[in-house]
């Protein structure tokens, strides 16, 4: 169906950070395929982890033990300093995962009509309830009735929220992204994680972020919530966890590792022995090659570059990020750019109309870099001038 305007483009084949389309045309990839082919494409490591697999097995269905879904709970849980994992095989899935634990909870606490907050601008799936839980109405337009128990409260704003604190005996839970990502790169203040696990410890609510986005390195650590050095309740991941292959995950802690017992949630797919042994291979990588810390001197240096070239420019709103999630906002309508970029053969994103969303892979190199740099500063400069 008509879901997508894509563009008239098709690859074939890539390589690290390059797609090569149909004749045989190269593309810098400053898109990774929405921030999921971390490690690049056509990785050889995981190639090779797939096709073994392959050969061996694939599905059995979560009725039997599988050994290769159990390591890679174990090593989710150890990267995350969470308990338990749910798989499933998309990132809304992964939020339909935690907002069922959340509903439980509430059963729990014995609250009639929980209420979990949310954040205007956020962006939590296309599922029935993932997009009655995301902040942007042109997600939610046209599919009412709505799943109730959502109440939307600005981003970045504790004070807000601390007004809930009384009239707020129905609420149960808060979920957000870590990092805005498709609302438009936004990076909430230093402390904000901090100061709402504390507001959540105060009320007895539960704390979810969706890492679908900004979880596996993206950010410059394994979760962008160790930047502040706290620990959600649950934490949901997917994009980047496969490279590709389709896998999410819901990991929580504590009681909200407890909430989903047999028969209360599933996954026919979730956490097969070929996704499974993908995304065991991907934290391999990660690790391996010190990605985390990579992205995050990445990602410095194209804040650096951009703001150094760009911020002085009249419609240049705002540049930022955290670690490879770039962001420029400009004041008007800038989508022309994304086909302009894919002129000069390099792709990019361009979200909520005015932000410039830059998320290549993590394997990028430093010629790739100021490559996507300088192409960039000139559509920009281009474009504004
Ligand atoms: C992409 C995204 C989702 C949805 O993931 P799907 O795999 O497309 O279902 C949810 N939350 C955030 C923050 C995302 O960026």
């Amino acid at each position: 169906m008509a879901t997508y305007k894509r563009l008239d483009v098709a690859f074939e084949a890539g390589e690290g950070a390059w797609l090569i389309d149909s004749r045989g045309e190269r593309y810098l990839d400053a898109l990774s395929g929405i921030a999921v082919c971390g490690l690049g494409h056509a990785h050889p490591g995981i190639a090779e982890v797939l096709a073994r697999q392959a050969r061996r097995l694939i599905h059995t269905s979560n009725l039997y033990r599988i050994p290769l879904q159990e390591q890679l709970a174990g090593r989710l849980a150890g990267i995350s300093g969470m308990d338990r994992v749910f798989f499933c095989n998309s990132g809304a899935e992964a939020n339909e995962a935690a907002i069922k634990i959340c509903r439980k909870f509430a059963r729990h606490k014995q609250v009639e009509e929980p209420v979990i907050i949310v954040m205007e601008g956020s962006f939590h799936g296309r599922t029935m309830a993932t997009l009655s839980a995301t902040g942007k109405p042109e997600v939610r337009a046209g599919f009412d009735p709505l799943l109730p128990g959502f109440r939307y409260m600005p981003y970045n704003d504790i004070p807000a929220l601390e007004k809930l604190e009384d009239a707020g005996e129905r609420v149960v839970a808060v979920m957000l992204e870590a990092v805005q990502g498709e609302g438009g790169v936004i990076v909430p203040d230093p402390g904000y994680l901090k100061a709402l696990r504390d507001l959540c410890d105060r009320n007895g609510w539960l704390l979810v972020l969706d890492e679908v986005q900004t979880g596996m390195c993206r950010t410059g650590a394994w979760f962008a919530y160790q930047h502040e050095d706290i620990l959600p309740d649950a934490v949901t991941v997917a994009k980047s966890l496969g490279n590709g292959l389709p896998i999410g995950a819901c990991l929580a802690a504590g009681p909200a590792a407890e909430m989903l017992q047999p028969g209360s949630h599933g996954s026919t797919f979730g956490g097969n022995p070929l996704v499974s042994a993908a995304a065991l291979a991907v934290i391999d990588i990660l690790s391996g090659q010190g990605l985390a810390e990579r992205a995050a001197a990445s990602g410095r240096v194209m804040l650096e570059s951009f703001r150094a070239q760009l911020a002085d420019l009249d419609q240049v709103v705002e540049i930022r990020g955290k670690g490879l999630m770039i962001g420029i906002e400009l004041s008007g309508d800038c989508g022309v750019l994304v086909e302009r970029a894919l002129e000069r053969r390099l792709l990019i994103n361009v979200t909520g109309g005015r932000v410039v969303r830059l998320l290549p892979p993590l394997i990028i190199t430093e010629d790739e870099l100021r490559h996507i740099i300088d192409t960039v500063c000139f559509l920009v400069k281009d474009f504004t001038g």
